[in-house]
């Protein structure tokens, strides 16, 4: 199906090749049937076609028109997928799902990696309701965005992401099992609907767990010495820790109880 198809290494055209890790995807996702899959880099449509299987209605997007082709065959054989041929970066998501009446949403895909963060990102600012996300990342992306506190990826991003999302590490998958053959290996990663801690002032918390993760290898008390610093170790002892912990090790309620203490 993809003979003669030139990949392009700029747009992270990892294709997946292996159909157990295909299947082994899209069986991690608890999918209604009355949904609406959104697929990113549908590529030559080795997760695309059995997704259209799964769920009322597919809208994948895919930045290279030279896949129209391609998808093409497989949008013409199947009327609940729908292929916007466009950067999904620059979409409007709202108004692209606003004519879809289903009961969740979906995301499944495999990402363009040199993109995963402002995609996660886009998708967050979006403010749309999705049950849960599939998403296969670079291996040393997923542990980061996995990682438990005390744990060296454990990082802003970490808190950002896991402010928002359950996120879970679902398996390994060997660069072996893509055409080309990327660099380094895969890993897919479950984030799915939490409720989120109770924050009275959310850019404040914001601000404080990127600014904790300043200078690595600086304490609370330095990287946060420009706030009043009573409050942060009142919360922090609280919590059995102390000013002279490292960022890395505090748990996200605990960034979230500082920046409620510091708003009051
Ligand atoms: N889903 C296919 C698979 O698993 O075999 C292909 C995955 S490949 C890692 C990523 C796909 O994302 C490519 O088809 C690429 O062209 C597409 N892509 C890259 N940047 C994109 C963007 N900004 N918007 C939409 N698609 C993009």
């Amino acid at each position: 199906m993809i003979n003669n198809f030139k990949f392009k290494k700029n747009l992270g055209q990892n294709f997946l090749k292996n159909e157990n890790i295909i299947n082994k995807i899209i069986d991690k996702a608890d999918i209604n049937p009355n949904s609406l899959i959104i697929e990113i880099g549908p590529g030559g449509g080795a997760l695309t076609k059995k997704l259209i299987k799964k769920s009322k209605y597919v809208l994948a997007y895919e930045i290279d028109q030279e896949l129209n082709n391609i998808l093409n065959v497989l949008k013409n054989k199947n009327n609940n997928l729908n292929i916007i041929f466009d950067n999904f970066l620059n979409r409007d998501l709202k108004e692209d799902i606003a004519g879809y009446k289903v009961d969740s949403i979906y995301i499944i895909a495999n990402l363009p990696y040199y993109i995963t963060t402002p995609i996660i990102q886009k998708i967050i600012d979006e403010q749309i309701n999705i049950k849960q996300m599939i998403l296969m990342v670079q291996k040393e992306v997923g542990e980061r965005f996995s990682a438990q506190p005390g744990n060296k990826a454990y990082n802003s991003l970490t808190v950002f992401l896991n402010y928002y999302f359950n996120i879970k590490k679902l398996f390994i998958v060997n660069k072996n099992n893509f055409i080309p053959i990327p660099k380094v290996d895969s890993m897919v990663v479950s984030f799915s609907q939490k409720s989120k801690i109770k924050l009275i002032n959310e850019a404040l918390f914001f601000k404080i767990v990127k600014e904790s993760f300043k200078y690595k290898r600086k304490t609370i008390k330095n990287n946060l010495k420009d706030y009043d610093l009573n409050k942060i170790e009142k919360v922090l002892i609280e919590n059995n820790f102390n000013l002279n912990t490292r960022a890395e090790q505090i748990p996200l309620e605990v960034f979230g109880d500082i920046a409620n203490e510091l708003s009051i």
